[in-house]
């Protein structure tokens, strides 16, 4: 486990078992009366078809614990209340999910219903966003806050003061000066008066890779002077009452406490002065940026790691806002944030499977002649292979892989003349790699093939290089003696992960025979922000199926309360505009027209639509239960 650093990203929630296994604690560490959950006992109940009352699931899959969830919605809300309590703060804590993090239904639920005790909302950055909050937030508090963010036509500004109509708490947060017109016009049409926010383009920025989001060149927002203009329009129109929430967000993953309380030091002094020129402020939305330690090093110099807990987050947010409200004698605001990573992150695990090792074989000494072998290379190549031999007979290493080089460009170049053939720059190509593997200069690492598409998947580590913690989720108790990069079934070179958290350029892993031919399951974990929704259908690759699991009494201490296969071959087309069934027509017409169809083959073509674009690598049978499961 240590090979791995699970103690350090994976805390309180995952850990290794005595067989190996990892196991899920969905409630956090404080719980012991909760049984922990072996995920390989999900991922066998899930997916194997040996596996009794299994649900014969294919991979890849994402199982979602919503236990998690509650865990970190009550560890953040839990966290605030503490800052504001032990620092005498005169408001509340009140956050909001931006549901652009991971928009599924479930999850944008649970969470409505999770946090309704403490008043959690959501927050929109689209129409059918915006739609499915308002739609969500019914079964919460009405004190919730439904925060309106993103570019904003009439038709987004109408949905969101009707919102207000169906006694929601929508606020229309103003990333463009624009906006206010429309929210003026709409206003009076609907005879809705509106709740107010500015978003503040602030100086303090972020040097990360999400810190392109602040400063004043940021994408967003609106700088001093239209935000002052905005005040002065709302004031001519008598509105400034509307004017209610402050907003702002440097950008995901906020390394440090220090650049954290910069930020909201600035934006807590716009609050005071909107307070001063008259707006009615009540709630300073501190946006998200609240980040997640990938890698486990706590450290605030790595876009992929953090160097603060929940706890030290928001004890900073307290202290900096009721540091400047106070000395400008401004009643403290309600503190709202928009945590989507911190929230939803944990969540859910990503299941893959190690279907195929590429094992290099280089040659042995034996199987060359050396003597005969240097007579048939081109001449311009004797001098080469001479010097080779004298510098392996020195033992001089350097030289020799200078020379193996030299050789083997020598050789390409006489290949590519014609003057070569392909045996005889196999040989050269073979002795060059039995030369860096006898001085130990060669690359051991392998390549594993992975039922899954990076691109669908884990869009982020190819679209901007983001690290997720990798690893076998069995077998931890055996040493992993290989180093492997993983390879993805798209035909793009791109489609591969090769570098891993911790900076290491490839991943422990073990032989893929394992006892009695057990499959190679690997997980990737912290991936329940931003993935799903990001991840595209390159090579028609469509996502994994899913699971929801929660902690149970029974034999296992889990229970799987939903499961749905992922997208067939048939809807990954159906999104590119084809059509399915007017497809198999024409090709059951070509096999009528070509073939005795005694083997069946229509049926075959028939079962392929129906799949999922993945390996079939268990029994197709499997497939089909599956498909016939996500109809029901
Ligand atoms: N709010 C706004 C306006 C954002 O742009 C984002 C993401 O970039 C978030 C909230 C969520 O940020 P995070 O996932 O870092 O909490």
């Amino acid at each position: 486990a240590a090979l791995y650093r699970i103690d350090g990203w994976g805390a309180p929630y995952f850990s290794v078992n005595s067989s190996g296994n990892v196991t899920v604690r969905p409630h956090g560490s404080g719980t012991m009366d909760h049984q922990e959950i072996d995920l390989l006992k999900v991922v066998k109940k899930a997916s194997d078809p040996k596996s009794s009352g299994g649900l014969e699931l294919p991979l890849p899959l994402i199982i979602r614990f919503p236990d998690v969830l509650k865990n970190r919605l009550e560890s953040i809300q839990s966290a605030f209340n503490c800052a504001v309590e032990s620092q005498g703060y005169g408001s509340h804590y009140q956050g909001v999910y931006p549901v652009k993090c991971n928009q599924d239904r479930f999850v944008v639920e649970d969470i409505v219903k999770f946090g309704s005790s403490f008043r959690f909302g959501l927050e929109a950055g689209s129409k059918p966003e915006l739609l499915l909050a308002m739609s969500c937030l019914c079964k919460g508090s009405s004190e919730s806050l439904l925060i309106c963010n993103g570019f904003k036509d009439a038709e987004y500004i109408s949905l969101a003061l009707i919102a207000r109509k169906l006694s929601l708490n929508s606020v229309i947060v103003l990333e463009q000066e624009e906006e206010l017109d429309s929210v003026i016009d709409m206003s009076r049409k609907l005879g809705v008066l509106p709740v107010v926010g500015v978003r503040a383009k602030l100086r303090t920025k972020h040097s990360g890779h999400f810190g392109s989001t602040s400063g004043e060149k940021g994408k967003f927002g609106l700088t001093t002077t239209q935000i002052v203009r905005v005040v002065k329009k709302l004031e001519k129109y008598g509105m400034l009452d509307c004017l209610q929430l402050l907003h702002f967000h440097i950008g995901s993953q906020i390394p440090s406490t220090a650049l954290l309380a910069d930020g909201v030091v600035e934006a807590a002094q716009i609050y005071c002065e909107l307070v001063r020129l008259g707006a009615s402020m009540k709630v300073m939305d501190i946006g998200g940026g609240l980040g997640i330690d990938y890698d486990g090093s706590k450290s605030t110099d790595s876009d992929v790691s953090v160097g603060y807990t929940l706890e030290e987050y928001a004890a900073a947010v307290v202290q900096a806002v009721k540091f400047v409200c106070d000395r400008k004698s401004v009643r403290h605001p309600v503190i709202c944030s928009e945590s989507g990573r911190a929230i939803v992150s944990h969540h859910s695990i990503l299941i893959f499977e190690a279907v195929s090792r590429s094992k290099y074989r280089v040659p042995t000494l034996s199987s060359f002649d050396v003597h005969q072998f240097g007579e048939q290379l081109p001449e311009e190549a004797h001098s080469d292979y001479h010097n080779l031999s004298q510098s392996a007979i020195r033992g001089d290493y350097e030289s020799c892989l200078a020379y193996a080089d030299q050789l083997k460009q020598r050789c390409v170049e006489k290949f590519k003349d014609g003057c070569l053939d392909i045996e005889q720059l196999a040989g050269v190509d073979g002795l060059c790699d039995l030369v860096g593997k006898a001085i130990g200069a060669s690359d051991p690492v392998s390549t594993y093939h992975i039922n899954l598409s990076v691109f669908t998947s884990i869009p982020d580590f190819w679209g901007i290089g983001q690290l997720f913690p990798i690893l076998p989720i069995h077998r931890l108790e055996e040493y992993p003696s290989n180093k492997g990069v993983l390879s993805d079934l798209t035909c793009d070179s791109d489609g591969k992960i090769d570098r891993f958290i911790g900076g290491e350029s490839s991943l422990p892993l073990h032989e893929l025979e394992g006892e009695n031919g057990m499959k190679y399951y690997l997980g990737m974990f912290l991936g329940g922000a931003y993935e799903e929704a990001l991840g595209g259908v390159h090579n028609l690759f469509g996502g994994p199926s899913l699971i929801r699991v929660s902690q149970s009494d029974g034999p296992h201490g889990f229970a799987v309360t939903r499961a749905v296969a992922g997208p067939s071959c048939s809807d990954v087309l159906r999104v590119m505009q084809h059509e399915p069934e007017v497809m198999f027509e024409t090709l059951k017409h070509r096999i009528e027209e070509y073939v005795d169809d005694e083997g069946g083959m229509a049926g075959g073509i028939a079962e392929s639509f129906h799949n999922m674009p993945y390996l079939t690598v268990g029994s197709s049978c499997c497939l089909t239960a599956a498909n016939g499961m996500m109809k029901n």
